[in-house]
């Protein structure tokens, strides 16, 4: 049933396949791991698991190849089974108390319509206030029979230590970067070479990698570029690349921008790599390994870190400090090109 659209997380898909097979489902789970790992899609599989109708009829060894076509499983794929409730708050910035009780309490306590269990899957459950926690724990303390509820989190912390006792923790890792870069070159939307930069870049989230397109990859390819070619006494340069990094407050340039700074801050890593280990294999920006060889030669380590310093004040003087972009990258460049 765990079908093949699921990279990895084998160990954590065997203990929710054993607790189906041996009617042993907990009412309560806590999956919890990076973003865009894979969690909410295991979550659905597993809902899809315990109320699939053609399950005991077939060999469970074969459902894990193929996807069941039974009335349950589809519907679930649809998103339209009436006893598998999705509950996401997009765009809330905290959960509060009346909305677990509408869209949590009051939908799980009805009778389920079809399926043997009715499951509730809760996303991002750490954006619940503490007043929803507190609601939410008197739901766990007595769930209604025949109920799972699975709460999902990159941040299993910010819940109420009574809710995390009350659930089966299943905790999720990230994905090997091999798994990703196999399933980037699968779909075969980015070239090999960008397909390996974009599994290292992804920090082990499969979300995150294909969240990444060829212009970004190309994007950054080009900032790093223009940063090995930065002179210094040339204000014309630093301020050109100062104009070239997104600098607006739109959302899209914000997220871009967060993005250069962790690209730069990749790239001085590479730079640390190159100058000191001698496999290179953790190498970010394989497609820039020549040039940037060239430059750890005439850098020293205490300049590359003194770099690394310059980039962790500027991305704190603009997100902590409100300090004007333009200026703080025109310094910070400045800094990268001596
Ligand atoms: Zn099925």
């Amino acid at each position: 049933m765990f079908n093949n659209k699921i990279i990895g997380h084998d160990f954590q898909k065997g203990i929710l396949k054993r607790a189906a097979n041996e009617n042993l489902v907990s009412h309560s789970y806590l999956f919890s791991g990076s973003d865009g790992i894979g969690k909410k899609l295991v979550a659905n599989e597993f809902a899809k698991l315990i109320n699939c109708k053609s399950r005991g009829s077939v060999d469970s060894a074969n459902l894990d190849s193929a996807a069941c076509v039974c009335g349950s499983c589809a519907k679930i794929d649809k998103g339209i089974h009436p006893d598998v409730i999705y509950v996401q708050f997009e765009g809330v910035k905290s959960i509060k108390v009346e909305q677990i009780r509408e869209g949590v309490e009051e939908r799980l306590f009805l009778k389920s319509f079809e399926g043997k269990f009715k499951v509730v899957i809760v996303d991002e459950a750490e954006r619940m206030s503490n007043g929803a926690q507190n609601a939410f724990l008197k739901t766990l303390e007595e769930p209604p029979p025949n109920s799972v509820i699975i709460l999902i989190t990159s941040n299993p912390d910010s819940l109420l230590p009574t809710i995390r006792s009350r659930c089966q923790l299943v905790r999720f890792n990230t994905l090997a970067e091999e798994l990703i870069l196999e399933e980037l070159k699968s779909r075969g939307d980015l070239s090999s070479e960008d397909a390996i930069v974009c599994s290292k870049l992804s920090n082990g989230s499969l979300g995150r990698a294909l969240m990444m397109d060829s212009d970004l990859i190309g994007w950054r390819k080009e900032l790093i570029q223009y940063l090995m070619h930065l002179k210094p006494d040339s204000a014309m340069s630093i301020i050109g690349l100062a104009e070239y990094m997104p600098l607006t407050s739109d959302p899209e340039d914000m997220e871009r921008m967060t993005l250069a700074f962790e690209f730069i801050s990749l790239w001085l890593r590479d730079l640390m790599l190159i100058k000191t280990d001698s496999d290179k294999k953790g190498i970010t920006n394989v497609d820039l390994i020549e040039s940037s060889m060239q430059i750890a030669e005439k850098w020293d380590l205490d300049n590359i870190l003194d770099k690394m310093g310059a980039l962790e004040k500027t991305r704190n003087d603009i997100y902590n400090m409100n300090a004007n972009k333009q200026l703080s990258f025109e310094n910070l460049f400045i800094r990268l090109a001596s």
